[in-house]
């Protein structure tokens, strides 16, 4: 009933060139799958080049952070109005690298969430927990605060116009990938909190799964019930990698 949704995160990668020959590769070799959702999101130099060579196809395209600002004096950030006018459809928020390296608290993901929203975009909300917080037995507690940071702010209705992306932190970019019954635990536990809010919200919700996803993982993750895509890292640089996981998601 959800539809599914492969989303690459390209993080600090591409070049105008390199971009180019990644998504001429792609276009044509996921246009078929009708029954998944396939994005890509750029730095922010290349919206334009996203727009211009995926505007027409079945193709989205985001960036991969936003301001919590709309407009004002706050150099060197990007708002989400900004990105909305080259035509992207998805922004990251509260990503792992973000939260650890640039000290992004809930409440700023939270706000930052709230700025995608106003801009008419879809915020694909990353939370996870890190190895030291899963050997603790952590994990549950540590994905509900992060859930909720958003759910206390924007109000569980705003869900619904957001996609929710957990992922482990030591799962990330390390080749190390949870188990699909890891994985679906906590997906299930994420719906179901979302659930005490508001079914109807969490029934409809898109909950993907990133960390270490590959073509040779990528079906089995997303055969589980509450597993509709992937954000994908570094296989999303790779194009056969990344078209084998979007061919998994419409299996
Ligand atoms: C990510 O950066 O969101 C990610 C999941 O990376 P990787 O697929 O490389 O682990």
């Amino acid at each position: 009933m959800r539809r599914k949704l492969v989303a690459g995160n390209w993080k600090m990668h591409g070049s105008l060139a390199e971009n180019r020959a990644l998504l001429a590769a792609l276009v044509p070799a996921t246009r078929g799958l009708d029954r998944v959702d396939v994005a890509v999101c750029v730095p922010f130099p290349y919206l334009q080049q996203a727009q211009e060579l995926l505007s027409g196809t079945h193709m989205l395209w985001g960036a991969q952070d936003a301001s919590r600002h709309a407009k004002g004096a706050f150099t060197g950030e990007v708002s989400a109005q900004m990105i909305a006018e080259f035509g992207a459809r998805y922004v990251i928020v509260g990503h792992s690298e973000r939260r650890s390296y640039h000290g992004e608290s809930d409440a700023l993901v939270a706000a930052k969430c709230q700025a995608v929203l106003n801009a008419g975009l879809t915020p694909i909300v990353c939370l996870g927990e890190r190895l030291e917080e899963r050997e603790r037995g952590e994990t549950e507690a540590v994905v509900a605060r992060q859930l909720e940071a958003v759910m206390d702010s924007l109000g569980v209705a705003a869900l619904s116009g957001c996609v929710l992306a957990y992922e482990p932190v030591w799962a990330i970019g390390t080749g190390r990938t949870a188990t699909p019954d890891q994985a679906q635990e906590v997906h299930a536990y994420l719906r179901r909190r979302v659930a005490e809010r508001d079914g109807a919200v969490a029934a409809r919700l898109t909950l993907l799964y990133g960390g270490s996803v590959k073509g040779s993982n990528a079906q089995a993750l997303f055969s589980m019930p509450d597993i509709d895509g992937g954000l994908i890292g570094g296989a999303s640089l790779v194009s056969e990698e990344f078209i084998a996981i979007c061919r998994a998601a419409q299996a």
